[in-house]
């Protein structure tokens, strides 16, 4: 079984680059943020606590998120080859908590594939998208930047975290949804060849 991680700010396109990779190589998809606001549509006591955080911008408690994870790593019934994993982990805390549940299960994360993007275009990705999916946490800019701000603070550190472990591998995330998929398919070939 294969681990893929998909990494990068708010609105580097995760989501889409994973739906594209989950179809092509038959893995799992698991997004925290489809998760979270799955348990908010079920008004789950998760989705309560889950539902004013998102709103204001702000990261779940990592118990929560961890054992929403867990749940579905660990699920063994999955037929497919691989996972890959979108929002998750979003702290070195999460990162660790996952290195150990993959340990548990005697497997690891194969390889980081980060979409490297410029603020600026982050910011256009998540405007375009409010119109589409009608987030609440997509439609006020001060949330949205309240987002970005924690991505470099707290997620971004991440960076150093996998490229200590030889596993960082950057795409340019500026490019059209093709390019970095393209270049998001020669890393995971890559990877699947190893
Ligand atoms: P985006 O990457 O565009 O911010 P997501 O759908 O991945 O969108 O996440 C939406 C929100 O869900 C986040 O802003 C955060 O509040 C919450 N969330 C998702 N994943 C995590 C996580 N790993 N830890 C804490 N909160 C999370």
């Amino acid at each position: 079984m294969k681990y893929f991680l998909i990494f990068g700010p708010p609105g580097a396109g995760k989501g889409t680059q994973s739906t594209l990779i989950a179809r092509r190589y038959n893995f799992r998809h698991i997004s925290t943020g489809e998760l979270l606001r799955k348990e908010i549509a079920k008004k789950s006591e998760i989705g309560k606590i889950a539902a004013v955080l998102i709103e204001k911008g702000e990261f779940v408690p990592d118990d929560l998120v961890i054992g929403i994870v867990r749940d579905e790593i660990c699920n063994p019934d999955t037929p497919e080859r691989g996972f890959i994993l979108d929002g998750f982990p979003r702290n070195t805390f999460q990162a660790i908590a996952l290195d150990g549940m993959l340990e548990e299960i005697g497997f690891k994360v194969d390889a980081v594939l980060s979409l490297e993007t410029t603020d600026s275009v982050n910011i256009k990705r998540i405007q375009h998208r409010a119109n589409i999916e009608g987030r609440k946490d997509d439609a006020d800019f001060e949330t949205i930047r309240t987002r970005i701000k924690t991505y470099h603070k707290v997620t971004e550190p991440l960076v150093a975290y996998y490229k200590n472990q030889g596993k960082y591998k950057a795409v340019n995330g500026d490019q059209t949804v093709e390019e970095n998929f393209m270049d998001i398919c020669k890393i995971i070939d890559k990877s699947l060849d190893e």
